[in-house]
């Protein structure tokens, strides 16, 4: 058999493996079907080798001795080597995940910044003194958890490597990647780039496979000491369990059904394509897309016409030829998002997506049409599940705490997005929200890597992102000390 242009190894302390003793999977380009790589696939002979050059890197490597402000060097140049390969990288992600071109810079840009901010973090990270009185002396040190795991999503495979595992190496960590199967490509690019940065041997250590398997097998083990998750709920309760079984803590980054609350006296030629951006995103496969969205009574059917205006316009193709819309990561995912159609028209009205795209372009590849749906209430199926796909249910309001209510009754808080010119009615709406950020006449401000995000209820714990993130990556050690006077 001959092996594949792009084959993607396994990649563990100072080796290189074509081989794992799970075979070989293949990714797939979601915009016509055709095979774009292949991939090692790890078992257990992998996961216990990993794990030992993890550990070993972390005890006895180099990483932890030197010193923060030359750890953080290195760091700035992933971040450097990131912005030189960003044409390359971004074209692999976005024919890997299907998203638009412009979406998969942004992507590689992201990942650079998290890179850059950490590294710049790397020696600011202070701990406290303690004032307990004459003759004492207390103050706590941050000291790095050790072997921290990143079981990573396909929806941006390089930018959540990027966002956990910054913080982690920022820290003092050593870390090992399990990549989505769907999307494995950009994850060796990364590896490739940590080598090229002088990172050393095991430090960052690269494990493909099935998530059943070697992501089980890995949050089981107990070489590990710190998990950051991003997916699902249901996989995530899996891999708490996992933990549960040697008791080390877990970042849970996982679904969410984030709403967005738009009152009639909002600037809707600015905040309309905003809103519709916060469902249409990467076909809207994004945790936080904000696809409830509750419209204030009086101007629902005006919102209602010109979102359908909107997406009745967008363009669908190929990730790398920056269409409007790419496909969705798969066909299979593609059949999950239809039969959401159907759930729709059960539980309201379909306002498009059900319109199957035929242009010969499109066909092989896994599109389906944006969608609107209204006349379905909060508590129905469509309003409360997660679908990752471009669905957006409007919903109207007649006052500020029904908007509130209805926001909140969810079993999901990531973020949600206010839409108002009455900046008090915001910042009180706001308030009132059971999220993890709250974005005012915005959704997203670009390469926004410093500040916390996270979600409330079912939508995880922990926080990623700005300096907050550091804490899942660090234990903290008080030292305490009796110096009474000699006499
Ligand atoms: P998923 O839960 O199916 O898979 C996530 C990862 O877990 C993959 O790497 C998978 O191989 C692995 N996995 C599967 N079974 C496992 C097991 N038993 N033990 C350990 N690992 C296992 O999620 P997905 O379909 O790849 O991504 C979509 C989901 O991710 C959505 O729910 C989305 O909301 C969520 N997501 C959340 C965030 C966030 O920051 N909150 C960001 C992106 C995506």
């Amino acid at each position: 058999m001959t092996a594949h242009p792009r084959f993607i190894p396994l990649v563990y302390g100072n080796k290189v493996l074509n081989e794992g003793s799970d075979g070989v999977g293949q990714s797939v380009d979601p915009s016509t079907g055709a095979v774009i790589a292949e991939f090692a696939r790890a078992g257990a002979a992998e996961v216990e080798a990993a794990v030992a050059a993890a550990c070993q890197a972390f005890d006895n490597g180099p990483w932890r001795r030197l010193r923060p402000f030359e750890r953080g060097r290195a760091m700035q140049r992933i971040a450097a080597l990131l912005l030189e390969r960003r044409d390359e990288i971004a074209r692999l992600e976005s024919t890997d995940s299907g998203k638009p071109l412009r979406d998969a810079y942004w992507e590689v840009d992201c990942s650079a910044r998290f890179f850059e901010f950490y590294g710049g973090a790397a020696d600011k990270m202070h701990g406290n003194s303690i004032p307990l009185g004459p003759d004492w002396s207390d103050w706590t040190v941050k000291e790095p958890i050790g072997v921290s795991l990143h079981i990573i999503p396909w929806n941006y495979p390089l930018q959540l490597i990027a966002r956990g595992v910054a913080p982690a190496l920022a820290a003092g960590c050593s870390v090992i990647i399990k990549p989505s199967a769907e999307t494995p490509v950009t994850a060796y690019e990364f590896m490739k780039i940590c080598q090229e940065a002088g990172l050393p041997d095991g430090l960052v250590n690269l494990v493909n496979g099935r998530g059943s398997l070697v992501g089980d097998l890995l949050a089981r083990h107990k070489g590990v000491d710190q998990i950051t998750f991003t997916g699902s709920v249901e996989t995530g309760e899996r891999v708490l369990v996992a933990a549960a079984s040697h008791a080390v803590p877990c970042n849970m980054e996982l679904g969410g059904k984030s709403a967005q609350i738009l009152f009639a006296d909002a600037d809707m030629d600015k905040v309309l394509p905003i809103i519709a951006g916060g469902f249409l995103t990467h076909c809207g496969q994004v945790c936080n897309a904000g696809t409830r969205l509750f419209v204030q009574r009086s101007a629902y059917d005006e919102v209602v016409s010109r979102l359908h205006s909107h997406i009745s316009a967008m363009t669908l193709g190929a990730g790398v030829d920056d269409p409007d819309m790419g496909p969705l990561i798969s066909t299979r995912h593609m059949q999950d998002v239809e039969r959401y159609f159907d759930v729709a028209r059960q539980d309201g009205d379909l306002l498009m997506g059900a319109e199957k795209p035929n242009a010969p372009a499109l066909a092989g590849g896994a599109f389906v049409r944006p969608a609107l749906v209204v006349g379905a209430g909060n508590d129905t199926r469509i309003a409360r599940e997660e679908i990752f796909g471009p669905v957006l249910t409007v919903i109207p309001f007649d006052s500020a705490e029904d908007a509130v209510r209805m926001a909140n009754d969810s079993p999901f808080g990531l973020v949600a997005g206010v839409h108002t010119s009455n900046i008090a009615a915001a910042l009180s709406v706001g308030e009132k929200l059971r999220v993890g950020q709250v974005w005012v006449n915005s959704f997203g401000v670009g390469l926004d890597v410093e500040f916390p995000f996270g979600g409330y209820k079912l939508s995880g714990y922990g926080r990623e992102k700005g300096l907050e993130a550091l804490a899942a990556y660090q234990q903290i050690k008080n030292f305490c000390v009796h110096h009474p006077m000699p006499s």
